[in-house]
């Protein structure tokens, strides 16, 4: 019979692997005795290479976890089923939405912003969500737990100096040195108070900015807090220097400590009444439709001087069938107050004319679509309607007294920088949500 011819089958594999396994023994030891020694050389460190002797059996190789990141944006009507359905049943995203509503309510999710979903092995790890700019919500989940916590986003940050000479307009000057255009707007809504940046503009005005620029995992993230800034303006300097008085929340101060921020008055007139709030929709009892009101109306007698809120020019005076005689002052390059159904002007009041804060413009009246004598007042942030009784922050105080001293040597340290042609100053620290400037 055939069969008694041939070795049993154990013996023949045992027999062919015994061969290549010496063989492949000395290849180890040779390939060590080759690398070994490139390896001490290369690194002095690396006990790695050392460790990596045959000799120590190679532990089996640990099942790999495919670990994965999906970057997206959140489309318009995206909600945490729309972006998580496919991890979680509807009970266990009913308990994300629960569990997050203290921390970041989920229905606050926007439109437009970044998320990161990790996962491992196509399980759920890990969804960070950018609340804005300076906050990101993390939600990651261990076993059976959510855990969920909104944190600050880790930028690294460096400070530059940016200097520029007005040919045209700030943001041309802005722009020409290789700047966004929202570190101009940063730069005029800080001297938004003390300059208008249409009106007061020359050519040959200059500025000078120490700003932090963002970086986010190594690319640029836009900027960060404007830390110094000085203009230039018809001859004229402004300083500003970002501080944080005590407890007070950052703000600018001139080099003496002056705050920048100056405040209208709380109400262009004595009135009896707010008559009607700031709404974005109302029934207008004499067109009898509905439509919004960013104004507040202010009842009072005919006859009651209307001033001015702040310091400004009057870029408006005149009569339309619906407002009645009004007026538009231009604050500066942000604000715009506008007064409406007056019964008659002041005199010298005329389109162009500066006026002071405080200063009588007109008087009550019920001129245009008013049902009584009453001032609507509106007020304007860059041309969008904003309610005054919000804008109206009383002005912040100098720097404290207790706290001078350390404003004063702060403040020369960041004057020097920001005048010192030759000082790049490059910093890097971790940026904390609580003073950045928004
Ligand atoms: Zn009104």
């Amino acid at each position: 019979m055939d069969f008694d011819f041939h070795p049993p089958k154990k013996a023949v594999s045992s027999h062919r692997r015994s061969t290549p396994s010496i063989r492949i023994w000395l290849l180890l030891v040779l390939v060590t005795l080759l690398f070994v020694p490139l390896f001490l050389r290369h690194s002095v460190t690396s006990t790695e290479a050392n460790m990596a002797a045959p000799e120590v059996p190679q532990p089996p190789p640990i099942p790999e976890i495919r670990k994965e990141i999906i970057k997206g944006t959140v489309a318009q009507g995206d909600t945490m089923t729309a972006l998580l359905g496919e991890f979680f049943t509807a009970a266990e995203i009913h308990e994300l939405n629960r569990q997050c509503k203290p921390i970041f309510p989920l229905t606050r999710l926007s439109a437009g912003q970044a998320y990161r979903l990790c996962l491992s092995d196509d399980v759920f790890e890990r969804f960070e969500y950018d609340i804005d700019r300076n906050e990101q919500l993390i939600i990651s989940r261990d076993a059976e737990n959510f855990s969920i916590e909104k944190i600050p986003i880790p930028y690294t940050t460096k400070t530059v100096r940016v200097s520029g000479i007005i040919e045209s307009s700030l943001f041309e000057a802005v722009t020409s040195t290789g700047e966004s255009d929202v570190l101009a707007m940063n730069l005029a809504d800080i001297f938004a108070w003390d300059i208008d940046f249409i009106l007061d503009i020359r050519k040959g005005d200059s500025f000078q900015v120490l700003v932090e620029k963002r970086y986010r995992e190594g690319q640029p993230a836009g900027y960060g807090r404007i830390l110094a800034a000085e203009f230039t303006n018809q001859g004229a300097s402004f300083q500003a220097i970002l501080y944080q008085d005590g407890d007070h929340r950052p703000d600018y101060y001139d080099a003496d400590g002056q705050s920048l921020r100056k405040a209208f008055l709380k109400a262009p007139l004595a009135f009896s009444r707010i008559s009607s709030g700031f709404t974005t929709r109302r029934f207008h009892p004499i067109t009898k439709t509905w439509k919004s009101h960013p104004a507040i109306d202010y009842a009072a007698s005919t006859g009651t001087p209307i001033k001015s809120v702040g310091d400004g020019v009057i870029i408006k005076k005149g009569y339309t069938r619906a407002n009645g005689n009004y007026i538009k002052i231009r604050h500066n390059s942000s604000y715009e107050t506008i007064y409406l159904h007056m019964n008659g002007f002041a005199k010298k009041i005329a389109n162009g004319k500066r006026v002071a804060q405080g200063q009588t413009i007109g008087y009550v009246g019920s001129t245009g679509l008013a049902t009584g004598p009453h001032l609507c007042f509106r007020m304007k942030k860059n041309g969008a309607p904003v309610n005054p009784t919000r804008v109206k922050a009383p002005a912040v105080k100098p720097v404290s007294s207790a706290n001078m001293a350390d404003f004063k040597s702060k403040a020369t340290t960041l004057i020097a920088q920001l005048t010192d042609q030759k000082t790049i100053k490059t910093a890097s620290a971790k940026s904390a949500i609580n003073n950045s400037s928004k």
